[in-house]
């Protein structure tokens, strides 16, 4: 694979950007070549404060897994959190993940048996999410947080990610198919 030019730009601007998780289907990620998906939890799937995944989080997991998408949770929440969310999942999870580090996510790939070239994050922060997997060349997917801290430390975060979503929007301008334009 072309190893990419590790800018500032290109580490933190998302390669697509979905008004929610469940838009992001086994279709659209079949046609990427994805094979794998790794999952933020909080503000991505699901706000601090629910504990456990709805129906709608438990569906879109199905709808991965009945398409051969295999899917991890990589979270940078502490144990107890990411545990009691994939009681009913099952799934490979990695609290404490360290994001925007990559060792986490190196780790995971190799217990899905995938690698950087098939493999996605998807999450809602730029300064981690993005960043932990564009170290790694791999493809970035974001959405809105779902309900955004309010302390003065997240909202500073959010104003540092402003010049790479509008990067991004330069870029998908005119064919905001995956997402309304406003909305991040
Ligand atoms: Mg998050």
């Amino acid at each position: 694979m072309k190893k990419k030019r590790h800018t500032l730009s290109y580490l933190l601007t998302p390669d697509y950007i979905f008004d929610t998780f469940a838009n992001v289907t086994p279709e659209f990620l079949n046609k990427l070549g994805i094979k794998a998906l790794l999952i933020d939890i909080d503000n991505t799937l699901a706000p601090y404060e629910q504990p456990e995944p709805d129906k709608r989080i438990q569906e879109w997991f199905a709808a991965l897994e009945a398409n051969g998408i295999r899917a991890a949770l990589i979270s940078n929440n502490h144990p107890p959190r990411v545990e009691l969310f994939n009681r009913t999942l099952g799934l490979p999870a990695y609290p404490d993940s360290g994001k925007p580090g990559s060792k986490t996510i190196l780790e995971a790939m190799k217990v899905m048996g995938s690698s950087p070239e098939n493999t996605a994050g998807l999450g809602d922060q730029l300064l981690t999410d993005t960043l932990a997997v564009h170290r790694l060349d791999m493809i970035s997917i974001i959405v809105p947080p779902i309900k955004d801290k309010t302390t003065l430390f997240f909202r500073f975060k959010r104003w540092l990610e402003k010049p790479y979503i509008r990067n991004y929007w330069k870029t998908h301008g005119g064919q905001s198919t995956h997402s309304e334009k406003g909305s991040l």
